[in-house]
């Protein structure tokens, strides 16, 4: 049996397709909802429990198995997909060397360590403690509390302990703190949070898994104003691009992304209903960052970035490295639509 064939016996396309697509069911062994790839109102994508496949009957007239579903829904290729339903099948495709395994291993578990830290900011912004932390998320940066939830802002209290003591009554270690990015060690080797009075910003990656922190500053003389977590191997800042887990199914769907520069101004535009927005969270565009979207998901890339000095030269840089990752069709164009936008009124509000 080929690994192909392997995957999809342990797999149900069912079970698989209805964790995204709301499935009715639609006679015996069949199930439909509205097409994922198209707009419509009436449901013309079905799936056949008893054959495996599933098909869209609407406007995009295609269909085939559970690979043909995630290589369109990720606009994967055939071996990402693979390597995707390889790991939801708990199949491994090549045996790692005990070192690769447990360096994985190390690291999903210091991405659960995030998640726990992520949720137990997000659960002290709700607290009444917190109440005028909230009153400036919700007055200062506007933003609502369906916002809050759907980013998973949190709050950082004003101590050197609280995520640490947390973390340490769950089991977790010092050394697991610092590793994770979320606590730091002083010289005379003492461990304290990294986060101290600051608002939380989940950092996540394409999967939606919680990578690092975006924190900003709330009392006017701390600094620096923004403080992201340490780089490191959960924490890659250029290959992340804030939001984009939200921002994929629009991206798609439209075939534009827009990138901005800070998270906040992506949480702002998500608000506004412009779903298709992600951050940089950076100086200028890496090579890494444009291969998430582009050319896979996004045709046209709308770059707003601010339009002072610094801005201004961010974004001439990231044209420069767009125009040499991305592939030049047949006529030597480039195939991506590249856009500079200029944000009117130049610095945006701290
Ligand atoms: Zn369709």
């Amino acid at each position: 049996m080929s690994v192909a064939d392997e995957i999809k016996s342990r797999l149900d396309i069912v079970q698989y397709i209805s964790k995204t697509v709301p499935l009715k069911r639609a006679g015996s062994g069949r199930w439909k909802a509205p097409c994922p790839f198209h707009h419509e109102k009436t449901p013309s994508f079905l799936v056949d429990e008893n054959r495996q496949t599933w098909r869209c009957f609407g406007a995009c007239a295609t269909g085939g198995d559970i690979f043909n579903y995630v290589m369109k829904q990720n606009g994967w290729t055939f071996h990402e997909a693979l390597e995707a339903l390889a790991k939801e099948a708990g199949i491994d495709l090549k045996p790692q060397s005990p070192e690769a395994k447990a360096r994985d291993q190390e690291v999903d578990r210091l991405r659960g360590l995030l998640k726990v830290v992520a949720d137990y900011y997000h659960e002290l912004l709700k607290q009444p403690e917190a109440r005028e932390v909230l009153k400036y998320a919700r007055k200062k940066r506007g933003l609502t509390e369906a916002t809050i939830d759907q980013f998973g802002i949190g709050y950082a209290p004003d101590g050197w302990r609280y995520a640490l003591d947390m973390l340490l009554n769950l089991g977790y270690t010092e050394d697991d703190a610092v590793n994770a990015g979320v606590a730091s060690k002083n010289d005379s080797g003492r461990v304290y949070d990294r986060f101290r009075n600051r608002l939380i910003i989940p950092i996540r990656d394409e999967r939606g898994r919680v990578a690092g922190f975006g924190a900003r500053a709330l009392a006017a003389e701390d600094n620096p104003k923004y403080l992201n977590s340490p780089q490191s191997a959960l924490f890659d800042k250029g290959r992340l691009l804030f939001g984009l887990d939200l921002a994929a199914k629009s991206i798609r769907d439209s075939g534009t992304a827009v990138i901005v520069e800070g998270y906040l101004d992506a949480i702002q535009a998500h608000q506004a209903g412009y779903t298709n927005v992600v951050a940089q969270m950076g100086t200028a565009l890496t090579e890494m960052q444009l291969k998430l979207i582009a050319p896979k998901w996004a045709k046209k890339i709308i770059l707003a970035l601010d339009s002072d000095a610094a801005g201004q030269n961010a974004t001439k840089r990231s044209v420069e490295v767009a125009r040499e990752t991305l592939q030049y069709s047949d006529s030597g164009t480039l195939a991506i639509d590249i856009r500079v936008l200029a944000v009117p009124g130049g610095k945006r509000p701290g």
